[in-house]
């Protein structure tokens, strides 16, 4: 068998690893127009940042592939025959498959802004914007940060980290409004404070500006004001990137349509994901999931389905963890932004302004826990999905919340206040804290 993998991100390199493992006889090709090595997407900041060098953020040593039998080709796939089963690639040859999965992984969306074009605007996701960055950043004083999401947030640190002023630009009343509840959104909205970064709140870009370079000057708010700046920063989001695609009679949506087995609509062609939609996800999941961890399960999945040992991609607890400048944020299970009938959520902050605890459980007796988040605290990953998969009542996973604390001893412990807080918000249904337990103790009961 000759598989030949589109994108050597996350989810393409888990796939080629996991089949190598299943099949060490397996022909194996990565093809990339990005890099030759793959590298941690999610490091680049830290590079920028000067905390990491270029060759830290590659997880394999690149004699690594080699040893492996993992053949990199470094170009960009251009064109699809899925009748005759070949690749073309942008360097003029072609490459034959018997089984092809599309990682193609996603591209920065742009809004159609005027100026967006100009010379010091861009989104962040390749290794070249990383590169045009770093060019177009050094000896400057001032940026904007279009968007108030996890990119948002990274880029406005990126500009902090080397002395140039960011603004970033908000669309909604509240920092990362479609996920984080107003209280948590305030924690974060101090680091932007504390750092000295203004924001704009329900703010929009309208335009970019120009110098007689071509160089971005300023832009100009739907506010109606105008920002003088070297640089702007697009973190809109991003979309599928289905160009490759495309040149197929690959049924496409907003991204590449697949079953739960991560198959498209064409024989020996899979997809997988940030490219990937799913027909049919299964009830409280998303169709396009765009996350480190969730690219490598859906790699390592449909590594299995393609050596002839179908297995349905099922993604499990939702999950998700970043960090605002020096706020760490964890959240697990069912975790709305504003309320939504048959859920209540306990919430618990320190007086500080730098950690919170969210707990969400159902109304109804007896009360069960869904969700959490978590900022400036780190949860035990384990803890937190086996009472949202057990369905363990509030009052249990209260009594027993020193079980789900991952910081080490020597950090403030902040149990005690939290139970104090929830006996105040839940008077109906108090609780005591339990001395500390492992896990393994609360399963054996
Ligand atoms: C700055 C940044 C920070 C992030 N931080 C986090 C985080 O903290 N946590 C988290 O969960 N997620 C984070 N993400 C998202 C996460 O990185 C992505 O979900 C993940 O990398 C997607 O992996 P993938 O393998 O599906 O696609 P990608 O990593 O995008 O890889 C796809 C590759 O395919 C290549 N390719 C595409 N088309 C072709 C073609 N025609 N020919 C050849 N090659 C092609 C691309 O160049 C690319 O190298 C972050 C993303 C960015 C940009």
């Amino acid at each position: 068998m000759h598989l030949v993998i589109i994108g050597n991100g996350i989810t393409g390199v888990s796939c080629a690893l996991t089949v190598r493992r299943l099949r060490p006889e397996a022909r194996i090709t990565l093809v990339s127009s990005e890099s030759a090595h793959h590298y941690s997407r999610t490091a680049l900041m830290y590079v920028y940042m000067g905390h990491l060098r270029p060759q830290d953020i590659k997880p394999y040593e690149d004699w690594f592939w080699k040893e492996n039998h993992l053949e990199l080709v470094h170009a960009t796939a251009t064109a699809l025959n899925t009748s005759k089963k070949l690749i073309a690639l942008a360097n003029g040859t072609t490459l034959a498959y018997d089984q092809l999965l599309l990682a193609t992984g996603s591209e920065s969306k742009r809004h159609g802004w005027p100026g967006q074009d100009l010379a010091g605007v861009q989104g962040l996701y390749h290794l070249p914007d990383l590169e045009a960055m770093t060019r177009d950043t050094h000896g400057i004083s001032r940026g904007v940060v279009v968007g108030g999401g996890l990119i948002g947030v990274e880029l406005a640190e990126m500009l902090h980290s080397r002395g140039i002023e960011p603004t970033v630009l908000v669309r909604d009343a509240h920092y990362w409004a479609s996920v984080l509840p107003p209280e948590e959104a305030n924690l974060v909205d101090r680091q932007f404070e504390e750092n000295r970064v203004p924001v704009r709140y329900r703010t929009e870009l309208r335009e970019i500006l120009g110098d007689a370079q071509g160089r971005v000057r300023a832009v100009v708010t739907t506010a109606g004001e105008e920002i003088p700046c070297q640089w702007v920063g697009l973190a809109i989001g991003v979309s599928p990137n289905l160009t490759l695609a495309k040149t197929s009679e690959i049924d496409t949506d907003r991204g590449i349509l697949v079953d739960e087995y991560l198959r498209t609509n064409v024989p020996n062609v899979y997809a997988a994901g940030d490219c990937a939609q799913h027909r049919q996800p299964a009830a409280g999941e998303v169709a396009i999931e765009q996350l480190w961890y969730t690219g490598r399960m859906q790699g390592e999945a449909v590594a299995h389905t393609i050596c002839g040992q179908p297995t349905p991609y099922r993604r499990g607890v939702w999950f998700n963890s970043a960090k605002f400048f020096n706020l760490e944020y964890q959240t697990y299970g069912q975790a709305p932004a504003s309320p939504i009938a048959g859920l209540e959520s306990f919430y618990w902050e320190h007086p500080s302004g730098r950690a919170a605890l969210r707990v969400y459980f159902r109304a109804e007796a007896p009360h069960a826990v869904v969700g959490f988040n978590a900022l400036g605290l780190r949860l035990r990953h384990d803890v937190c999905e086996h009472w949202i998969r057990q369905q363990a009542p509030v009052a249990t996973v209260m009594s027993h919340l020193g079980a789900a604390n991952f910081d080490p001893e020597f950090f403030p412990q902040h149990e005690k206040a939290m139970v104090t807080a929830f006996n105040q918000q839940f008077p109906q249904q108090p609780v005591a804290l339990k001395q500390r337990k492992g896990l393994f103790s609360l399963i054996k009961k």
